[in-house]
C-alpha cells in the first residue's frame, strides 16, 4: 500500500470502541481480558498533530524529553514515559535492577493518573519495572500482546538453560556471575510464568489519553508477543526492539526459539506504513524525521529481508550451514549504521534462519544418531600421538593466532583428558583474544565466560 493510499485510510473501526476500547472494558478485575476488534485501520492522521521537536532535550538527571510531553531514561533497555493533558501512560520498564531508578526519576513528570503500563514485549529487560511503577495500583492496567502469556511459561519453562546461559552472555555487560543450571530432578513446570498484563489484546488495541490516541498493534519479531506502539498526534512510533542499536538476534546464543525473519520484515513495513517523524527504540536513542525513518529502518528492513532471502536460496540449493555462515554477508549498501554487529550478528543469524526453517538434520546420515563427532575423539588423539600431542598443536595454532581451530583441538584434547593443562591454558589464551577483538558484545559475554570457567578450574 502507497503512502499516498494509506493517507486516505483515515478511519477507527466503529466495533473497536464496543469491543476494544479501554471504556468498554471494565474495571480493575479485568485480569487476562482478551479484547481485540475484528478488524482495525490505524489512523496515520491526526488532527492535532504537535510538531516534533526533532531532538533530545537534556532534563534533570538521567531524564530526557524527546517529544512534547515525552520522556525517557536511557539504560540497558529505555522506559518511556508518554503524558497528555488527561493521563500518562509508560511504555517498557527496562530491567529488574534498574526499573525502579528509571521510576523514580520519571515520576515527578506523570500526570495523573497513570493508567496504563505497556510492554513491548515479555523480555525481562522490559519488564523489570513494572512493580515499581504500578505498586497496588490496580486501576493501573499493564497492557500485552495475548502470546506473552505463553512466552512467560516458556521462559519460565525453561529456567534452567536459561539462567546459566544468561549468565554466560551477560557475564561482561551486566557483570553477572556464573549461575547453575537447574538440578537433575528438578520438577518440570510447563505452565509456571508469572504473567503480568492484566489487558490482553491478539492484534490491535486503542485508546484515548486525553488529547493523545494510542494505538497498539501485534508487531512479532523479536518475539511472538511483540507490539509497536503509534500515536498520530506526535506522529511518534514506538518500535520496542524490532529495530535497534545493531542488526537483530534471528538467534540469540542465550537459547531462543526462532525468531522469523519475515515477521521482522512485515511488522517494519507496519510501523514505517505509518509515516512517523519520530522512532523511539527501546534500545537506543530515537531517530527523527520522515525521511530518515524511511531510510534507516527502511535500510534495516531491507538487511533483515536480503540475509533471510540469501539463506534461503542457500538452503535450496543444499548449501550446508556452515558455508551459508560464512557466504552470507550484507552488500555494501546494506551496511550502515544501523546493521552493524555490536549486539546482533550475521552469521548467527544466518544459522537461526537455517535451523528455525530446516531444524536440526544435515542431511548426513552420520549425524543422525546419538553417536556424536565428539565420539571418535580418542581415536584421533591417539593416533596423533596423545594428548599431549594434541594439546602442543592447539596452543601452536593458537601462538600462530589461528585461535578457532585451536579452540576446536583444545576440545579433543579435553575430551580425553578435562584437566590437561595446556588445552585448558590454550582454550583459556584462544577465548580471551577472541573476546578481546570482537565487537560483538553477546560473543564478549561468552569468550569471557569461556575464560573464566577454565581460569577456575585451573585454580583447582
Ligand atoms: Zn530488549
Amino acid at each position: 500500500m502507497s503512502p499516498v493510499h494509506l493517507f486516505a485510510v483515515i478511519a477507527i473501526c466503529a466495533t473497536l470502541l464496543n469491543g476494544c476500547s479501554d471504556k468498554a472494558s471494565g474495571g480493575a478485575d479485568r485480569t487476562g481480558v482478551i479484547c481485540d476488534p475484528p478488524e482495525f485501520t490505524v489512523t496515520t492522521e491526526a488532527e492535532n498533530v504537535i510538531p516534533s521537536p526533532g531532538e533530545i532535550t537534556e532534563l534533570d538527571g538521567p531524564v530526557l524529553q524527546i517529544h512534547e510531553g515525552v520522556y525517557m531514561v536511557r539504560g540497558f533497555s529505555n522506559t518511556f514515559l508518554v503524558t497528555s493533558d488527561e493521563g500518562s501512560i509508560v511504555i517498557d520498564t527496562s530491567i529488574s535492577f534498574t526499573g525502579g531508578a528509571h521510576e523514580q526519576a520519571l515520576r515527578p513528570y506523570v500526570v495523573e493518573p497513570l493508567r496504563y503500563i505497556i510492554l513491548t514485549h515479555n523480555h525481562p529487560d522490559h519488564t523489570g519495572g513494572v512493580e515499581a511503577w504500578r505498586g497496588d495500583d490496580t486501576t493501573v492496567e499493564v497492557l500485552a500482546q495475548k502470546e506473552a502469556v505463553q512466552f512467560a511459561h516458556y521462559q519460565r519453562r525453561l529456567d534452567g538453560i536459561f539462567r546459566n546461559r544468561n549468565s554466560a552472555q551477560f557475564s561482561r555487560l551486566l557483570n553477572l556471575p556464573p549461575l547453575d543450571f537447574n538440578p537433575p530432578d528438578a520438577p518440570v513446570v510447563n505452565d509456571g510464568g508469572t504473567i503480568l498484563s492484566t489487558i490482553q489484546f491478539e492484534r490491535y488495541f486503542e485508546f484515548q489519553l486525553g488529547n493523545l490516541t494510542v494505538q497498539v498493534v501485534h508487531t512479532p519479531g523479536e518475539t511472538p508477543d511483540h507490539v509497536s506502539v503509534w500515536i498520530p498526534e506526535l506522529r511518534m512510533a514506538f518500535p520496542g526492539d524490532n529495530f535497534y542499536i545493531s542488526f537483530p538476534n534471528l538467534y540469540t546464543l542465550r537459547g531462543t526459539r526462532h525468531r522469523p525473519a519475515l515477521d521482522y520484515v512485515s511488522s517494519l513495513d507496519t510501523v514505517l506504513s505509518w509515516r512517523p517523524e519520530v522512532v523511539a527504540p527501546s534500545h537506543g536513542d530515537p531517530v527523527y524525521g520522515e525521511v530518515a525513518i524511511q531510510e534507516r529502518v527502511g535500510g534495516y528492513r531491507n538487511a533483515i529481508s536480503y540475509i533471510h532471502d540469501e539463506t534461503v536460496r542457500g538452503i535450496n540449493a543444499g548449501k550446508d550451514v556452515f558455508t551459508l555462515m560464512r557466504e552470507v554477508t550484507l552488500p555494501p549498501e546494506l551496511q550502515t549504521v544501523d546493521t552493524n554487529e555490536l549486539y546482533g550478528r550475521i552469521d548467527w543469524s544466518v544459522r537461526g534462519i537455517y535451523g528455525g526453517y530446516v531444524g536440526w538434520f544435515d542431511g548426513n546420515v552420520s549425524n543422525m544418531t546419538a553417536t556424536p563427532p565428539t565420539a571418535i575423539h580418542p581415536e584421533i588423539v591417539e593416533m596423533a600421538g596423545g594428548v599431549d600431542a594434541v594439546a602442543g598443536r592447539a596452543a601452536e595454532l593458537a601462538e600462530a593466532g589461528d585461535y578457532e581451530h585451536a579452540l576446536h583441538l583444545a576440545d579433543m584434547a579435553l575430551n580425553v583428558d578435562p584437566n590437561h593443562v595446556v588445552a585448558l591454558a590454550t582454550r583459556a589464551d584462544s577465548a580471551a583474544v577472541l573476546r578481546d577483538e570482537s565487537i560483538n558484545l553477546n560473543a564478549q559475554g561468552w569468550y569471557h565466560a569461556a575464560v573464566r570457567e577454565v581460569e577456575s578450574k585451573l585454580e583447582e
